[in-house]
């Protein structure tokens, strides 16, 4: 069934840029999914509507064609998953802001969000270039405590946009010749008027014919239908450094969404550092405690602490004060930036019995007999 891009907004079919805007604003608040009452099928149908209506070629193509001119594009075309973006907006902290693909968007406001979000899926307008990139994709894993410490190489599995595989991405039919798009001349922008009643606005957005590359197949890939992309499962290997801390993100450059005729977008990888238990990071030192008897503090001692690489004998000189530090230097995490590796500190807690055996009450009532 057709879409009603002018229904789902509740604009008129001449409704002014403005007036759509307008429209979406309001819409968008009321289904925000964030909001209480909030509706994320609903939101979704509107944005939908505005991606398209918003954009004076889109809503042009679309008042021409219906929505059929845009079907198997996905979500803004961009390969982006809806459920990425709810979920960024969903993860907005307490001042709206969330990080999405190495990018800082404001959740506050519906408004920017989506002007932000139109200049990344390339609907800001008045900038069509002609080497488009494709969207970064932002994606965690969670590694061990100690594959942090000592770094790791990951499997990661990711279904993204990726160039086809049989027209290398350029949308020609291999064999036939790409030719200078003849709407906007190689150009890869066109300029319209839009008349409004506040008077003629000329607009710059990508072409609608070539989408912005400047050239066109003169004949379209068959495996493609001419977009020059494919969507695939894509396994990668992400080396992770050592030293590395959670919640730090790997950047790798050029494995991001490929872009029809184009270049890749990146793929920032954020690190989850599962908790172990006893060890504590702070930087690239290591935290751990160890408990030892009042007599341990008092008289000194050899006690086996745990490290990343394996016990060690820490020795207690006589008369240790419960809370002192000690630093086993070298046992730390590696540096991120190189030059060795960090310390591990043992806090020592001394450890006061609450139950004590006859024999050993008796000790202890001698020792105040002493110390009266
Ligand atoms: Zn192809
Ligand atoms: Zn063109």
């Amino acid at each position: 069934m057709p879409k009603d891009y002018y229904k789902a907004l509740g604009v008129d079919k001449n409704a002014s840029s403005e007036e759509i805007k307008k429209a979406f604003r309001k819409k968008a608040h009321e289904f925000h999914p964030d909001k209480k009452g909030g509706d994320e099928a609903k939101f979704k149908e509107i944005n939908e509507a505005y991606q398209i209506l918003g954009n004076v070629d889109k809503r042009k193509q679309y008042d021409q064609y219906g929505d059929a001119a845009f079907q198997g594009q996905g979500f803004a075309g961009t390969g982006m998953r809806w459920e990425d973006f709810v979920r960024a907006a969903q993860g907005g902290q307490a001042g709206g802001f969330s990080n999405m693909g190495g990018v800082q968007f404001d959740f506050g406001d519906i408004g920017d969000l989506f002007g932000g979000l139109g200049d990344i899926f390339g609907f800001g307008g008045g900038r069509g270039s002609r080497q488009r990139r494709g969207s970064d994709i932002q994606t965690q894993i969670e590694i061990p405590f100690r594959e942090a410490v000592f770094g790791a190489t990951k499997e990661i599995s990711l279904f993204k946009t990726a160039a086809c595989g049989k027209c290398q991405g350029n949308g020609a039919e291999p064999g036939t010749p790409i030719t200078t798009c003849k709407t906007c001349k190689g150009s890869g922008v066109v300029t319209q008027v839009q008349r409004t009643i506040l008077g003629s606005f000329q607009t710059r957005g990508a072409c609608p014919d070539c989408r912005g590359e400047g050239k066109q197949a003169e004949k379209n890939c068959n495996q493609c239908g001419g977009s020059g992309l494919q969507r695939e499962n894509v396994r990668l290997s992400v080396k992770i450094p050592a030293g590395i801390d959670d919640g730090q993100t790997i950047k790798l450059a050029g494995q991001g969404e490929f872009a029809g005729g184009g270049m890749a977008g990146d793929l920032y990888v954020t690190i989850r550092v599962q908790p172990e238990r006893g060890f504590e990071r702070d930087g690239d030192d290591i935290l751990t405690g160890a408990k030892i008897s009042i007599a341990q503090a008092v008289l000194g001692d050899k006690i086996s602490v745990a490290t990343v690489d394996g016990d060690v004998t820490l020795k207690i000189p006589a008369g240790t004060q419960s809370g002192t530090v000690f630093k086993l230097r070298g046992c730390g995490a590696y540096s991120l930036r190189g030059g060795g590796r960090g310390d591990q500190l043992v806090t020592l807690n001394v450890e006061i019995p609450k139950k004590l055996g006859r024999e050993e009450r008796k000790l202890f009532e001698e020792l105040g007999k002493l110390e009266r």
